[in-house]
């Protein structure tokens, strides 16, 4: 039986988490069999268990065949010590099961095409993955200072780092993926100014060389790229690039389709030789958006499609996971939104969007 850890986290995470587990249950009840396990992470588990990142946390996620993760932080953690606030959660699951392939895909649903800051055409039926590579590079780098260095003057330094297994496995993951699409890969980074960018593209030409040759690899400067997001973002399929560029880069995706509370993300690790699955968490790209938490605003769009994303990944199940997908893009087209797309006209709440896609996907049995 596959077994499903959930942590909700903080904030909204909860209240997205109890929506896409009534989708979970829905699967359940027509056999999927999925057994769920719940955890805590981030703040909950500070104020719970002292620590954000308990043992007994790592302990079901060792066991689990994969993770569904809401969302951490909130302000009242803000003054807590680095190891102690609640994205070392987040931080650290990713740091112990090597989630080193963070896949973020940006579709823009038709419904949508007028949320975005981009004119509909620019928009309209936009379907592209950015592959943001997750463990390695700037964010993780040693040394990582700030020393005082006299005068009243202190230094602060922080090292981009990257080496070829881990650039090798990332553009692995991007070809991979690009042949279950449409087989375009652009590589990003910055080999103009960067040494860690001049070897990502030789090591991504190399990789490419090793039996990718069917699938189309260009590279482009990632400052160009940020531009081209925003000029002509159809252009793209799959875009592979570091930690740093990634995590821009996909932000900016993200605004192309209209809302933070639409993005699904998964983060892949190795297979693990016991089960022959990629570890893997799944989680929505938004934080635990304190401003609306406990209101019944929340959009629960990103964590059901982080849900479907696991059906996809984790578990083979892409029927069930296109019916999801279709299930939300009705939705959608019945102009049932939740206030964060609704663009200030009616809105609905959490619970009536999630009953609403519950109500297209009984329509498709
Ligand atoms: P955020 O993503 O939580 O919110 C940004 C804006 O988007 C807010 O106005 C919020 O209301 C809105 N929003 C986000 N998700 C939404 C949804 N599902 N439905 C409707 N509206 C939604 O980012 P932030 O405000 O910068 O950060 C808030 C907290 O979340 C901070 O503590 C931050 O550290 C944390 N955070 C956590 C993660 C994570 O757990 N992966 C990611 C980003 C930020």
């Amino acid at each position: 039986m596959p077994t499903l850890l959930l942590l909700p986290g903080d904030g909204i995470g909860p209240e997205v988490m109890a929506a896409t587990r009534r989708v979970i249950d829905f699967f359940n009840a027509r056999g999927a069999g999925f057994e769920l396990v719940e955890g805590l992470v981030g703040g909950a588990a500070y104020d719970a268990l002292g620590t954000p990142f308990p043992d007994e946390t790592v302990a079901k996620a060792e066991a689990a065949d994969a993770i569904l993760f809401g969302a951490v932080g909130g302000p009242q953690y803000d003054s807590l010590s680095y190891e102690m606030r609640p994205e070392a959660g987040l931080l650290g699951l990713r740091k112990h099961f090597d989630l080193f392939a963070n896949i973020r895909p940006a579709i823009c649903y038709p419904a949508l095409a007028d949320s975005s800051s981009l004119k509909r055409e620019m928009v309209e039926g936009l379907d592209i993955v950015i592959l943001r590579e997750l463990t390695g590079g700037v964010y993780f780098g040693e040394p990582k200072t700030i020393e005082d260095i006299g005068n009243g003057q202190k230094r602060a330094i922080d090292t981009q780092v990257y080496d070829t297994f881990e650039i090798e496995r990332i553009a692995r993951a991007a070809f991979d993926l690009a042949r279950a699409r449409s087989g375009r890969v652009t590589s990003m980074e910055k080999r103009n100014v960067m040494k860690s960018g001049v070897l990502w593209r030789e090591v991504v030409e190399q990789t490419h060389g090793q039996g990718y040759q069917d699938v189309k690899l260009d590279h482009m400067l990632a400052d160009a790229g940020a531009m081209q997001l925003v000029r002509n973002p159809k252009q793209f399929d799959v875009i592979v690039t570091d930690n740093l560029f990634g995590d821009m880069l996909s932000d900016i995706a993200a605004e192309l389709t209209g809302s933070l509370g639409m993005l699904p993300s998964a983060s892949l690790g190795a297979v693990d030789p016991k089960t022959g699955r990629r570890r893997a968490l799944y989680e929505p790209v938004h934080g635990s958006a304190p401003d609306i938490a406990g209101q019944g605003k929340a959009n629960p769009i990103a964590m059901i499609s982080s849900f479907a994303m696991a059906l996809n990944y984790s578990f083979g199940m892409g029927t069930e996971a296109a019916r999801i997908e279709s299930a939300i893009a009705a939705t959608l087209d019945k102009r049932i939104f939740t206030p964060d797309i609704a663009g200030g006209g009616p809105a609905v709440s959490t619970t009536e969007m999630t009953d609403a896609i519950l109500a297209e996907l009984e329509l498709t049995e």
